[in-house]
This record gives C-alpha cells, structure tokens and sequence, in this order.
C-alpha cells in the first residue's frame, strides 16, 4: 500500500516548482521532520528550514532546500506552499556564505536597531542552504 502514489505540488510565490504523482515526501516540520506516504491522514503542517525531498512513483527523487512554509495533506493530495525552494544544483553557495556572514555578523553587533530574530531566521535559512549543498 505505501507504494501507490499520490499527488504532490510544490508551489512557491514565484512558481509551481514541482507537480507529479509522488510516493513519499518528506519535509521540515517546526516540530520535527516527518515523512507523508499514501493513505496519510489530513494533516497542517508550519515548515521550517530544511530539506524537502519527493520520491517519484518510478524512483526519480526531488530535492530542495527550503526556508520554512505549509504543507497540507488532504485525500491524497500533498501541497507544500514554501517561502523559497531551491534544487541543491541550483543553491548559489557564495551568496548563501555572504548571507550568512550578513546575518552573523548584525547578531553580533548586539546593535539595538537590528532585528534579531530576522537575523536569526536569515542566519538559519543561509546555513540550511550551505549544509543542503554539502559545503560550509
Ligand atoms: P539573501 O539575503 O541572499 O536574499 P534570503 O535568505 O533572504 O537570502 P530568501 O528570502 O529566502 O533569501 O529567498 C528569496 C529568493 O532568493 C527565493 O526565490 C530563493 O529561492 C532565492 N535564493 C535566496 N538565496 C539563494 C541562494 N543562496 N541560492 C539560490 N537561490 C537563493
């Protein structure tokens, strides 16, 4: 049973990213990872940064980098509605470094007219990006 397929749609504001009938996807919930098969049961979830990964029926496997969205299942149906998605080949690694360094450096400057917890999510989604392409 948990080989039959199921549709998935990927969708940022951008773009559909990804629509194909999958048989698993998993994804960054806020409150730990998880993993949607056929049959799941309706389901909301907030994503943080992460990995979302979709098998393919046929064994073609999707993977991105994501800074955090929704993901609802319903009767088979997975949509997850990111705020960004990147495929690992298409993660640009100096940017997501100079994002990083951005985002470490206004933490530690304590300056009051930083706000910490963008910097923080921004630090977050860079290092996501950084580790999801295999580098530091
Ligand atoms: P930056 O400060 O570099 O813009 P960010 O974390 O603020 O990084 P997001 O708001 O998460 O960026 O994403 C904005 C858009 O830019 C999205 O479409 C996202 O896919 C893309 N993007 C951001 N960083 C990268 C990266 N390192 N490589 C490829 N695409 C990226």
């Amino acid at each position: 049973m948990f080989d039959r397929p199921f549709a998935v749609e990927i969708i940022t504001p951008e773009q559909t990213v990804l629509k194909v009938q999958a048989v698993s996807i998993s994804a960054p919930g806020v409150q730990g990872g998880f993993q949607v098969l056929y049959g799941h049961a309706p389901l909301l979830s907030s994503l943080g940064p992460g990995k979302v990964q979709v098998q393919e029926e046929g064994g073609v496997t999707h993977v991105y980098a994501t800074g955090g969205g929704f993901l609802e299942v319903r009767d088979n149906h997975v949509i997850a509605m990111l705020d960004s998605a990147e495929r690992v080949e298409d993660i640009d690694v100096e940017r997501a470094r100079a994002a990083r360094d951005r985002a470490a450096e206004r933490l530690r400057k304590h300056d009051a007219h930083v706000d910490a917890v963008r910097a923080e999510a921004a630090l977050h989604r860079a290092i996501n990006r950084l580790r999801i392409a295999g580098v530091s």
